[in-house]
C-alpha cells in the first residue's frame, strides 16, 4: 500500500509531534513552516526553561483548563504525560520534575526540548520546508487535495493537519492564517481572547517597583456592575455598584511591571479578569501583603515592634515586614512621611498600615493586547472537531492540534501538553485513518 501524503503546516510542539507519530506509521509526512527554524515559541517557553509538562493526575489535571478541558480527555487518554517524559527520556533528556509538578528538562534549556524533536523529525525522515507559509487549501469533493504555499508552490496531501498556533507572541508566527483558512471551510471560530495575560492599573506606583516579586501573597479581585443609571462622573466611584463578584486567590507570587501587575497568580486568574474588564465595570485588586496573619496578629506585631523601635522611622522600622524596594511606595500609599519617627505614628496611622498591609489596592483597568498574552482563548470550536481524532467534523482528512483550537489552560506545563497530546492524536488518526 502506498503511504498517505501528510503534511502538517506549524513546527511548534502540536505540529512537531503531529509529523513525528504520522511518520513513526510509516507515512510520507512534510512538515511546513514559516520561520526559518523550528518551535519558535517552544524556545520561548518557561522563561527559556521549557515547562513541558506538569506531573499531577489526569482529573487534577484537567481541572487547570478553562471549561473545554474534558475535551482533552481521549488526547490524554492516548498520550498523557508519562508518554510525554518517556518520550524525551528515551532520546537522552534527563527531566525534572520542580514545585507544583512542573517539569522541565534537567538542562534548564528549552533548546534540549527542540533538540530532541528535530532529532527525531530528521531520524523519521520527515520533508521539512522551512520559510514556507501556508495560503490556501485545496479540496475536491470536501477532501483534502493540497495546499497552496505563499510562493506559488502547490503540495499535494492526501491528510492535511493544522497546527499553526493562537495568535499571541505574534512575533514566532502564530498570527492566525490557520483560523481563517478554517472558518474558510465552514468551520465556527469561537472568538479569540487574551488568556494568561498580565494587567494595567491606573496607579502609576507599578512602574516604580518593576521588577519586584512578592511571594506568599493573596489577591482578591472585586468586580462592582454599574449601571448607566447609577454612573457617576468618576470612572472609579464604587459606591453606585448594582452587581458585584469576587475572585479569591490562593496564596502565591505577584510581580509588579512598568504598566500594572503580572506573576503566576495574575496570570492564572486575568482571563476571567479581561473578561469583567467591560465597559461599566469597575475592577478592583486587593494584594494581600500577610495573608498568614489576621488584623488583630498584625497590630499585636505592629505594636511590639513600635515599642522596641520607637526612636527609628517608620521606614526602617518596616524594613522587616515588606521587602525594602516596596516600603517606600507603601508608605506614600499610607501618606505617611518615611522618615517620621515610630514614636509619632497616631493610632489611626497604624490602624491605616494595618488595613493597607490586607488590602492594598489597585484599579484594573485593562488587559494588555492578545499580542502578550501567553496563551490565545478561543479557536477552532471543538463542535467541529472529532475528539477521539483530532478530525474535522467539515472537511475529510483535515485535522487540529494545539493552541488553534478553543482549549486553554492555566500556567504550570498544561498547555504545551495539550499541544503535545493533540499533535500526537492527530498524527495517528491522520495516518490510520
Ligand atoms: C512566553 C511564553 C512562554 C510559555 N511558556 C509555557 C510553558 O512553560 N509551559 C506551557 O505549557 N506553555 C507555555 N506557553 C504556551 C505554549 O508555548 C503554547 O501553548 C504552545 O507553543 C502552542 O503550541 P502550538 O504548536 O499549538 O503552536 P505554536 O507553538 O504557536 O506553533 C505554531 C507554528 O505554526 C507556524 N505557522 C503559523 N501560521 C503558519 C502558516 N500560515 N504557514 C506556515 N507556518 C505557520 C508558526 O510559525 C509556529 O511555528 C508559553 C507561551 C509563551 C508565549
Amino acid at each position: 500500500m502506498n503511504a498517505k501524503r501528510i503534511v502538517v503546516v506549524g513546527a511548534g510542539p502540536a505540529g512537531m509531534m503531529a509529523a513525528i507519530r504520522a511518520s513513526e506509521l510509516r507515512q510520507d509526512v512534510t512538515l511546513i513552516e514559516k520561520n526559518p527554524i523550528l518551535g519558535k515559541k517552544l524556545l520561548l517557553s518557561g522563561k527559556g526553561r521549557c515547562n513541558l509538562t506538569n506531573a499531577c493526575d489526569l482529573d487534577s489535571f484537567l481541572k487547570r483548563f478553562s471549561k473545554n478541558g474534558q475535551f482533552l480527555r481521549d488526547a490524554f487518554k492516548k498520550f498523557f504525560h508519562l508518554d510525554l517524559m518517556r518520550f524525551f527520556e528515551q532520546r537522552g533528556l534527563k527531566l525534572k520534575t520542580e514545585r507544583q509538578l512542573r517539569v522541565f528538562p534537567q538542562t534548564n534549556r528549552a533548546n534540549s526540548i527542540v533538540e530532541v524533536l528535530k532529532k527525531e523529525l530528521y531520524k523519521n525522515k520527515v520533508k521539512i520546508i522551512y520559510r514556507a507559509v501556508m495560503k490556501d487549501i485545496f479540496l475536491q469533493e470536501n477532501k483534502i487535495k493540497g495546499l497552496l504555499v505563499a510562493d506559488g508552490r502547490i503540495i499535494p496531501a492526501d491528510r492535511l493537519i493544522l497546527a499553526t498556533g493562537g495568535v499571541s507572541y505574534s512575533f514566532t508566527g502564530s498570527t492566525g492564517e490557520g483560523h481563517e483558512l478554517a472558518r474558510k471551510l465552514g468551520h465556527r471560530i469561537i472568538p479569540l481572547r487574551p488568556g494568561l495575560v498580565p494587567l494595567e492599573t491606573r496607579q502609576q506606583y507599578p512602574n516604580l517597583l518593576e521588577g519586584l516579586t512578592l511571594k506568599n501573597i493573596r489577591l482578591k479581585f472585586t468586580l462592582l456592575q454599574i449601571s448607566n443609571a447609577n454612573r457617576s462622573s468618576s470612572k472609579f466611584v464604587t459606591g453606585f455598584s448594582d452587581g458585584k463578584k469576587e475572585i479569591i486567590s490562593p496564596i502565591g507570587e505577584l510581580l509588579f511591571t512598568h504598566f500594572g501587575i503580572s506573576g503566576p497568580l495574575v496570570l492564572s486568574l486575568s482571563g476571567e479578569i479581561a473578561v469583567w474588564l467591560k465597559e461599566n465595570n469597575h475592577v478592583y485588586v486587593e494584594i494581600d501583603l500577610k495573608p498568614a496573619l489576621s488584623k488583630e496578629q498584625l497590630r499585636a506585631r505592629l505594636l511590639r515592634e513600635f515599642k522596641l523601635n520607637s526612636k527609628k522611622t517608620i521606614k526602617n522600622t518596616l524594613k522587616s515586614f515588606l521587602p525594602k524596594r516596596l516600603v517606600d511606595v507603601f508608605l506614600e500609599v499610607a501618606k505617611i512621611l518615611p522618615d517620621k519617627k515610630v514614636s509619632q505614628i497616631t493610632q489611626k496611622e497604624r490602624e491605616g498600615l494595618i488595613s493597607l498591609f490586607k488590602a492594598m489596592r489597585l484599579d484594573i483597568i485593562k488587559a494588555r493586547p492578545i499580542d502578550e498574552a501567553m496563551i490565545t482563548r478561543g479557536g477552532v470550536s471543538l463542535k467541529d472537531i472529532n475528539p477521539r481524532t483530532m478530525e474535522s467534523r467539515i472537511i475529510k482528512g483535515l485535522y487540529f492540534a494545539g493552541e488553534m483550537i478553543d482549549v486553554d489552560a492555566d500556567t504550570g506545563g498544561f498547555n504545551l501538553q495539550a499541544a503535545f497530546s493533540t499533535g500526537y492524536l492527530a498524527g495517528e488518526n491522520a495516518a490510520l485513518n
